[in-house]
């Protein structure tokens, strides 16, 4: 007891907790960024996504969903009058801010540049205007002519707003994304990303001029009003984009893995999509059938891939969408088009050059 009462009091501790490199933040953060739920995990993360994008500020938010709702309805806001062209496949969460900031806004059609050009030449030559569009789309894995959308947006005084949610961590030589691969990055005014996904833990940002993002950190509902995400979690995410940033070699892997299992589905005539980047799809064209092989893949033979049905992708075009990992080896790759091949005949799929049965 006397012992316990003469330990060093909470001052003391903290500074020797924090020498110590355990700073002892709990599991969540606490309270809202501007109310006591910024920490120095926070503000390094923060910090780190701006190195990675070459921007001078990042503004976290607390999922990838979150940052695109939160600040494509708050760039209505700031930039009255603005008018948003926004890609017909960008990700719902766009779709629902552009929505929700209830200003002018445009469809074009999916990685059509003539179409865009159409629809920003019609319109007032002062008004402001953003191109919001993704890089890598996940469900067809085609990938935006970014160095086009760019030259389009300067040349009628656009922004442009890119998601590079299925990109950051994978492409580029520091896994900045598909802008970075390209060398365009440093023209592209807001770049958004995910933590979910490569970088493997939680939360979403954005990267820009300090000027947007404090403008968006100062009127976007989606920032102010809601608990920050825990300090673990950011501090994983410096961790992860550090190694990642470092460790291209890893990138590498994972194109050629992702190349190395089309090629082994082309040659046994299954139907993969055509696709440029790590997303590998297949088309079943049947919903039941889709389920169905995805079930006995887990079932039978312990692999796990995902069925895309309607209506995230129309009718007629369901397929497998496979991810392989820079981990997959020949030998897993080898007994997964074994397994699809039973399938496909076991279904009746039509395979490149007509029905196994
Ligand atoms: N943008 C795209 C293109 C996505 O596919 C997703 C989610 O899958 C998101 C944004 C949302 O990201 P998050 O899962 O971090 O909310």
């Amino acid at each position: 007891m006397l012992e316990r009462l003469s330990r060093p009091g909470p001052e003391p501790r903290r500074a020797r907790r924090h020498a110590q490199g355990d700073r002892g933040s709990g599991a969540g953060s606490g309270g809202t960024r501007n109310i006591s739920g910024t920490t120095h995990y926070h503000v390094e993360l923060e910090a780190e996504l701006a190195d990675l994008h070459g921007k001078e500020a990042a503004l976290l938010f607390t999922s990838g969903y979150v940052s695109n709702e939160a600040s494509l309805s708050t760039l209505y806001k700031v930039l009255p009058g603005l008018i948003i062209y926004s890609d017909a496949l960008n990700h719902n969460s766009m779709i629902s801010g552009i929505r929700s900031g209830r200003g002018e806004r445009h469809v074009f059609r999916h990685n059509d540049l003539a179409h865009l050009e159409e629809l920003l030449a019609a319109a007032d030559p002062a008004a402001p205007k953003l191109i919001a569009f993704e890089s890598v789309y996940s469900m067809d894995g085609d990938i935006a002519d970014i160095a086009g959308t760019i030259a389009l947006a300067k040349k009628y005084g656009a922004l442009t707003y890119i998601d590079e949610v299925h990109a950051v961590g994978m492409y580029g030589p520091r896994g900045a994304g598909v802008a970075e691969r390209d060398g365009v990055m440093s023209q592209i005014d807001i770049i958004e990303g995910t933590l979910g996904k490569a970088f493997g833990v939680m939360g979403g940002y954005i990267a820009a001029d300090a000027i947007i993002v404090d403008a968006i950190r100062s009127y976007a509902d989606g920032f102010i009003f809601t608990t920050s995400l825990p300090p673990a979690l950011a501090a994983g995410a410096v961790a992860s984009i550090r190694y990642l940033k470092e460790h291209n070699e890893v990138r590498v892997a994972h194109q050629e893995r992702a190349a190395a299992l089309k090629a082994r589905m082309a040659k046994a005539g299954l139907p993969v999509m055509p696709s440029v980047s790590h997303i590998v799809p297949v088309e079943v064209g049947d919903p039941v059938h889709c389920k169905m092989i995805s079930d006995i893949l887990l079932s039978d033979y312990g692999i796990y891939v995902q069925p895309i049905n309607y209506p995230t992708v129309p009718r007629g075009t369901e397929r497998l969408r496979f991810t392989p990992s820079p981990a997959h080896t020949d030998e897993m790759m080898d007994d997964l088009v074994r397994a699809l091949e039973k399938l496909w005949t076991r279904c009746n799929i039509k395979r490149v050059g007509g029905y196994a049965a």
